[in-house]
């Protein structure tokens, strides 16, 4: 199934190029009260929402997908969990270019771990990347994206997979210089996800996932997820090691070689085998 969010907050399910309005299946999940949970309500009630959507898409409104306004897929997750060079020409790339490694920490994804990106930098494909530091060097990376379905605290590498709910393409936007990671990729719309979420049951193998991603129609970053360092199923367990992972949470898996700097007027097209594609503005 592939399930977006459009417009103001509506729910699609999406079939090729239409999407059925199913915004009423949200209305079975229970109503949060402050505090608010830290998981996203809609991934956690998910396998509920599915069965609801399938009882509306009989009756649904049908839009075109090029017609709606894509917001991110997961409207509050808990927390954005990234993988720094998770590709091994990536960290041949970043080790050979002062400009991406600063002398920061680019080193074996063993060793410098994960790290985090503010959920106030969350944006979905049809809401601009705008460039808040015109004067600096800002990169686009795109990535594979697992959404975590279900609590995993602590998880092994057999039950890892269990966890996920769904994929989606990401663009882990970042800025290069000396500061942390955390600083540099945390600014307002520069982590983009979509074009919607594909449930785990609708992809094959995500380890074996071609992606492409160009800039104005020139190809930058072309890679497949067979070439990951550490793989999908490892990254839970290395995550789940540290802190609980929770429905909604989002989990970008790193980016390949092939990054380079975007500016104000840029399109970018990122497409994902069986994750279809996005274009976003650069403004
Ligand atoms: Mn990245």
């Amino acid at each position: 199934m592939q399930l977006c969010r459009f417009n103001d907050n509506r729910l699609g399910l999406v079939e090729g190029d239409r999407v059925k309005d199913v915004t009423a299946a949200l209305k079975i999940l229970p109503a949060a009260h402050y505090p608010l949970p830290t998981h996203d309500l809609m991934i956690a009630n998910l396998p509920a929402i599915r069965a609801e959507v399938e009882k509306l898409a009989k009756d649904a409104t049908v839009l075109a997908l090029a017609d709606v306004a894509l917001l991110s897929p997961v409207a509050n997750p808990g927390k954005i969990v990234a993988a720094p060079v998770n590709y091994k020409k990536h960290l041949e790339e970043a080790q050979a270019d002062p400009q991406i490694h600063h002398q920061n920490q680019v080193a074996e994804i063993q060793r410098v771990g994960l790290f985090l990106k503010a959920t106030s930098s969350l944006i979905g494909a049809s809401q601009d990347i705008i460039i808040r530091h015109p004067d600096r060097r800002t990169d686009h990376e795109i990535e594979l994206v697992a959404i975590i379905g279900t609590k995993a605290d602590r998880v092994t590498r057999e039950d890892a997979m269990k966890h996920v709910a769904g994929y989606c393409i990401g663009l882990d936007i970042t800025v290069r210089g000396p500061e942390e990671r955390s600083l540099r990729k945390s600014i307002d719309n520069y982590s983009v996800m979509g074009p919607y979420m594909v449930t785990a049951d609708s992809v094959k193998d995500p380890n074996n996932l071609g992606f492409e991603l160009t800039v104005n129609g020139e190809t930058r970053q072309k890679a497949n997820t067979n070439d990951l360092i550490i793989g999908i199923a490892d990254l839970i367990v290395f995550a789940s090691a540290y802190y609980t992972l929770m429905p909604g949470d989002l989990l970008m898996t790193g980016t390949p070689e092939g990054v380079g700097p975007i500016k104000p007027g840029d399109v970018i097209d990122a497409r994902i085998d069986q994750l279809g594609s996005m274009k976003v503005k650069v403004r």
